[in-house]
């Protein structure tokens, strides 16, 4: 999962988009470096949520 699905960001915030395009990024990256999807998709949560999780509490 990723953007709003996952972390939706309250509209004056303004970061949601950011975060959603940073999320497909960083998934995809994370795919293509492998080694294997299960892998991938725990790099990508563990990177999204150190990013993300501190802009929803501020
Ligand atoms: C009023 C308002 C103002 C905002 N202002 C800003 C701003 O200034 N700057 C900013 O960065 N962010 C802003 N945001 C937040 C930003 O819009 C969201 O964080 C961002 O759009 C999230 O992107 P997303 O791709 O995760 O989800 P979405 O943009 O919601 O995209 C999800 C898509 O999936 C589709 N979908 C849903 N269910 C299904 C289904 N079952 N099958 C197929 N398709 C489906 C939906 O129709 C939608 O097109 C604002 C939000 C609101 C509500």
């Amino acid at each position: 999962m990723l953007g709003d699905a996952i972390h939706a960001m309250p509209p004056m915030l303004g970061d949601g988009a950011n975060s959603a395009l940073y999320d497909a990024a960083t998934l995809t990256s994370a795919l293509v470096e492998g080694p294997d999807i299960v892998t991938a998709v725990a790099r990508y949560e563990e990177t999204m949520r150190a990013r993300t999780y501190p802009l929803l509490v501020s």
